[in-house]
């Protein structure tokens, strides 16, 4: 396998590109080595610009969730192709895609539709603040909540993976209100309360998959939620992630637990920009036109972004994965175990619904701090072992491996010789 053309379009792009990417994580920085670049994808392969087929384990980090190019969503946006591209007027779709969102979160009675996961947190923050008429949000460390300023502080995702702290370019202003809590603690988060009484909201990832994946222990999101009721603050859930992946209701279907507001985005537009939050009608209703909140875009609601995420969430309902999810997130721990194991190679491997990732580390991870134990060393030569081996999984140790409803039998069969040579190689 050799990676000459992606070489030479990484070279060709540093001149006009940052990096030669248009989104970090992409520049392979922590795993060194070439990025690659992709010509196309169908199904459960992805194809680079040299002819190298891979099985694909990152999914646009999340939206392809049916696979690459299914034939529903590929004809219903063909169709809407065929009616123009955009109006800056409202349509049908824009309503048939609301209330496929709202039925599948019964505590959304409105949902207003962004272009990004970034646009649906940022709005939802300030939806919390013009609400409950205080400033103050509580994030936690190692979630990520998209590139606003209010949240780039203790990020997981690609500033984890370049090692920053945080974003140079972020005004002390913009993050005196966010306050940093530990996942998984609930004394973290009442501390916070117990000295300031401006607080809106929290803010989670409630299956984190921007640190790794770290799974919420116990009933942590039922107390949280529990908890914040009693200081009439609000529960943002950031199911940017797991919204339609975890459940067709998300994680809160899983885990039994309402949002006050909830953001979504990556599966919701299957594979065209969309971001939405939304929430009951009486904090929906401070949205404008209908109340003060201010929060517009050019392009929401586009008509060919609708007719995709409407054809993905037909169609992923129709096929109700989540247990074939289930199963085979259950199969990738083991072979995972197994072929550590046989290599002498220390793993913790942390799964939920259809999202798996290993850490090369022993003990557990259910925090920022014990995620970052991890061998991120071990980690860069799993990742290109897998590569040559035709395996394409996120290069970064601290996001999460997707899964699609496409998977086959012998994509698993493929996956585990793949494996298994990357933990000899890391042996
Ligand atoms: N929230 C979560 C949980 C995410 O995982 C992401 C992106 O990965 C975002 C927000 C930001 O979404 P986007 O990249 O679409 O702006």
């Amino acid at each position: 396998m050799d990676f000459k053309n992606s070489e030479k379009l990484y070279k060709k792009g540093l001149k006009h590109l940052v990096g030669a990417v248009n989104s970090p994580v992409r520049a392979f920085a922590s795993v060194g080595g070439n990025p690659l670049f992709i010509k196309k994808a169908k199904g459960t392969v992805i194809t680079d610009v040299d002819g190298n087929d891979y099985i694909d384990y990152v999914l646009s980090y999340g939206p392809m969730i049916l696979g690459h190019r299914h034939k529903k969503v590929e004809k219903a946006i063909k169709k809407a192709l065929k009616n123009g591209y955009t109006f800056g007027a409202s349509t049908k779709n824009e309503i048939k895609l609301a209330k496929i969102v709202c039925d599948a979160f019964p505590g959304m009675d409105k949902v207003r539709f962004v272009n990004s996961g970034t646009e649906a947190v940022l709005s939802a923050l300030r939806l919390a603040r013009a609400y409950t008429g205080n400033d103050k949000i509580i994030k936690f460390a190692g979630c990520y909540h998209g590139h606003s300023d209010a949240l780039l502080v203790a990020a997981g995702s690609g500033l984890v993976t370049l090692s920053l702290p945080g974003s140079k370019g972020v005004p002390e202003g913009a993050v005196k209100n966010t306050l940093i809590a530990n996942y998984n603690d609930l004394e973290s988060v009442k501390a916070h309360f117990e000295k300031h009484d401006d607080i809106a909201g929290v803010i989670i990832e409630p299956i984190a998959g921007n640190m790794g994946v770290v799974l919420p222990q116990g009933n942590f999101l039922k107390e949280l939620k529990a908890y914040l009721e009693t200081k009439n603050a609000l529960l943002i859930v950031d199911e940017v992630m797991t919204g339609f992946r975890s459940k067709f209701g998300g994680a809160q279907e899983l885990l039994g637990v309402e949002a006050d507001i909830t953001c979504l985005g990556k599966v919701i537009g299957g594979g065209f920009p969309v971001g939405a939050y939304g929430a009951r009608n009486e904090i929906m209703e401070m949205v404008s036109p209908l109340g003060a909140m201010y929060q517009a875009g050019t392009l929401s609601g586009n008509p060919i972004a609708m007719a995709a995420g409407i054809a993905t969430l037909t169609e992923l309902k129709k096929q109700n994965p989540y247990q074939k999810f289930d199963e085979i997130a259950a199969r990738l721990e083991q072979m995972l175990r197994e072929k550590a194991n046989k290599h002498g190679v220390d793993i913790v491997v942390n799964r939920y619904g259809s999202m798996i990732n290993p850490f090369f580390k022993r003990g557990v991870v259910t925090n920022f701090e014990e995620a970052q134990e991890s061998d991120t060393k071990k980690f860069a030569v799993f990742f290109w072992e897998l590569v040559k081996n035709g395996i394409f999984l996120p290069p970064s140790q601290f996001e999460a491996w997707f899964l699609s409803s496409a998977l086959s039998e012998k994509d698993l069969e493929q996956t585990e010789n793949a494996i298994d040579k990357a933990m000899e190689a890391v042996a």
